[in-house]
């Protein structure tokens, strides 16, 4: 049964050669991931975001495993965005000693709460959120929001520390019809800078996000990603603004995964 196959795949650890890989900032790098089996358009490809979860096995038998969020849209190659924690275990493999033609091992797609998928259901306006790497599966939506031909109206409020820490700036710069970047640098601006340089807050959140009363009934409102406390903080403010929380879909990379 095609169905019993593509869930025994999702747990099951398959070994994945690295592609390209692109270095996005100082400190983060996207990775193609090459798996030979992976699910594919007829068997329940990829869902905008997902994540997957990457082992890594030493020499000696010590393995470690972390969650990456899926960096690409449904139909595109799967590839996985990584910020470097300086004393981490795994980051700092995969963002510096990790080449092209290396093999790790990946198990997934995950996940089906955070996933955002077009069509009639998908509601809208949408309101994206993201703290550093959270910014990774927010992205996969946009994409697939452009690839499915969407043309619900997007805000990306985007906090980052620094201008040199945006992730994915070349292809925010020209962001499709009806999507808008809004970033908010939290430690140093660019000269010149005139966005916001202070971390979100519940004056940032009202300026920028869309009446909750635009949406669509029944719908999500919003996607909230990045380090719990912005998760946190995110999130309640939105619901300070009327936002229902069950329609404010986060996800936490954990104390310091942005
Ligand atoms: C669903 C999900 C999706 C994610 N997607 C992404 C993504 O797209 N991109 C991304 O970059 N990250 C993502 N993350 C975060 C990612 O899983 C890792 O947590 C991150 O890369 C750090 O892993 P690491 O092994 O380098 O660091 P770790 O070794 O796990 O360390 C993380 C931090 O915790 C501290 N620490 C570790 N052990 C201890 C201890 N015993 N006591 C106190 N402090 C300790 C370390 O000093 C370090 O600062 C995601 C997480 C989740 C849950």
């Amino acid at each position: 049964m095609a169905g019993t196959a593509v869930r025994g795949r999702l747990n099951t650890w398959q070994t994945a050669t690295i592609g390209p890989v692109t270095d996005e900032t100082a400190r983060v790098r996207t990775l193609r991931l090459e798996v030979p089996d992976w699910p594919g358009p007829s068997d329940g490809q990829h869902r905008a975001g997902q994540h997957v979860d990457i082992r890594l096995t030493a020499d000696d038998g010590y393995q470690a495993e972390r969650a990456y969020s899926i960096a690409s849209a449904p139909g595109e190659p799967l590839a996985i965005t990584v910020e470097r924690l300086d004393d981490g275990e795994v980051s700092p493999y995969l963002t510096q000693e990790a080449r092209t033609g290396d093999q790790l091992e990946v198990r997934g797609p995950i996940g089906g709460y955070f996933v955002w998928e077009p069509g009639s259901g998908s509601g809208g306006p949408l309101l994206l959120a993201a703290g550093g790497s959270g910014v990774v599966p927010l992205r996969a939506i946009l994409r697939e929001r452009s690839r499915a031909g969407s043309s619900v109206p997007v805000r990306l409020l985007y906090s980052s520390r620094s201008w040199e820490d945006v992730i994915y700036a070349s292809e925010f710069g020209l962001p499709p019809g009806g999507v808008e970047v809004i970033y908010t640098l939290t430690r140093s601006q660019p000269r010149m800078w005139q966005g916001y340089a202070r971390r979100v807050d519940d004056a940032m959140l009202a300026e920028v996000a869309w009446p909750a009363a635009l949406a669509s009934p029944g719908q999500p409102l919003a996607y909230v990603c990045g380090p719990t406390s912005f998760v946190e903080s995110v999130a309640a403010g939105l619901v300070k603004l009327g936002y229902p929380a069950g329609r404010v879909k986060t996800a936490r990379f954990g104390a310091t995964g942005g």
